[in-house]
């Protein structure tokens, strides 16, 4: 038996608004193309949007730390900071990965977790936002997230998992169109790593896009066999910035005379820095260090714009956000500075997300916090 219609939401992490344009991406196949404001942050904040339509002052998802050391559940490992004390070995990337891994064995984390660079004797302050899987069922907590959402509408629903790669997803969403499955939401996290390592690199771009235009027709093609038609719609979380300079805050907080975790707290993020004040004077020492630096405090309003004041002020009692294009390095997130980094003004040109689809799209998405609006109503029509 065949479908009336199948509906199928691919999500590309960092397809842009101007990348899609600069490469004319599927032109013909994808005719209703909208320019979306991204959700501020990262991808660890608009997953959670996608997923749930709230913004990350209500689901809590700003960068993937923040500062807390009374609900910190790394406590424990600072009576063993002193097993990492030959920094060299312990900052080794595979080494990292290893331990990221342990920790979120350890804990019964099962949402994405890495370590990054954050130090070792950091960990004790810091709590970790995404502690569940996302994606699955009851993942967000008290707010109902996709999964909870078209199941309790009874629709016949597929969702990737995102621990899989892009071909292993796209691979799942066919098999599941086979299954007769007529909703797909299928998650895809590969060309965001192309592009931070090979933003300004056209052909090397332009190869990637191929390769998804090839994954979107096998996809379309398939879905065509079992449905009278195809609703297909593409769309991001955020643009790619190219790399503009570096900035050097944590050197400069190492020598402010502040003592970290007595004074304030901080998280440092590729593109901004988040400050928690402890003392009025340590507010007073961050605010004149930072006036040199290429980028500005968040004023009341931006947070509110942005989706993400909070009056407890989790994400920080100052969020500097760096000019676009400016890297934080070294950062919580990384040594060495990325050719394109997200997470920057949503106004700039390269921030901007992007929805592509074969059909007709309402006015009123505008923004990433709209896309699960459009989903549940596309899921609603079948
Ligand atoms: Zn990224």
């Amino acid at each position: 038996m065949k479908h009336k219609t199948i509906e199928i939401f691919l999500f590309i992490d960092a397809l842009g608004w101007k990348i899609v344009n600069d490469h004319h991406f599927m032109m013909d196949f994808l005719p209703y193309r909208k320019k979306i404001n991204m959700q501020f942050g990262y991808s660890s904040s608009a997953i959670p949007t996608i997923l749930s339509g709230k913004t990350p002052a209500e689901h809590g998802h700003l960068g993937l730390f923040r500062f807390a050391p009374e609900t910190s559940p790394f406590k424990f490992l600072s009576r063993w900071a002193w097993l990492f004390k030959p920094a060299g070995f312990w900052s080794r990337g595979r080494v990292r990965h290893h331990l990221s891994r342990l920790l979120k064995k350890l804990y019964g984390f099962t949402g994405y977790f890495q370590l990054y660079r954050m130090p070792i004797w950091k960990l004790k302050f810091v709590d970790y936002c995404e502690k569940r899987d996302l994606f699955i069922a009851n993942g967000m907590e008290n707010i109902p997230n996709l999964w909870d959402t078209l199941k309790s509408q009874g629709v016949d629903f597929h969702i990737s998992d995102w621990h899989l790669s892009d071909s292993e997803n796209y691979f799942a969403a066919a098999k599941a169109i086979e299954n007769g499955k007529n909703f797909l939401f299928v998650y895809t996290a590969g060309f965001d790593g192309v592009l931070h390592d090979k933003a300004g690199d056209a052909d090397a771009v332009q190869r990637k896009l191929d390769e998804i235009q090839n994954q979107i027709s096998h996809l379309y093609e398939k879905a065509m066999e079992h449905a009278e038609e195809v609703h297909f719609t593409v769309f991001s979380d955020h643009g790619m910035t190219p790399l503009a300079g570096t900035v050097d805050i944590m050197g400069k907080m190492a020598e402010s005379g502040l003592v970290f975790g007595k004074d304030y707290g901080a998280c440092y993020d590729s593109t901004m820095a988040r400050f928690h004040y402890l003392s009025e004077h340590a507010k007073s020492v961050i605010t004149e260090i930072m006036q040199e630096f290429p980028g500005h405090f968040l004023s009341r309003e931006e947070e509110i714009q942005y989706g993400i004041y909070r009056e407890d002020r989790m994400f920080g009692d100052g969020i500097f956000l760096l000019d676009p294009g400016i890297q934080i390095v070294p950062s919580d997130m990384g040594s060495a500075p990325l050719n394109g980094m997200h997470g920057f003004a949503p106004a700039n040109e390269h921030s901007f997300a992007a929805l592509l689809s074969n059909t007709a799209v309402p006015e009123e998405v505008k923004h990433v916090a709209d896309y699960f609006k459009l989903m549940i109503e596309r899921a609603e029509t079948l």
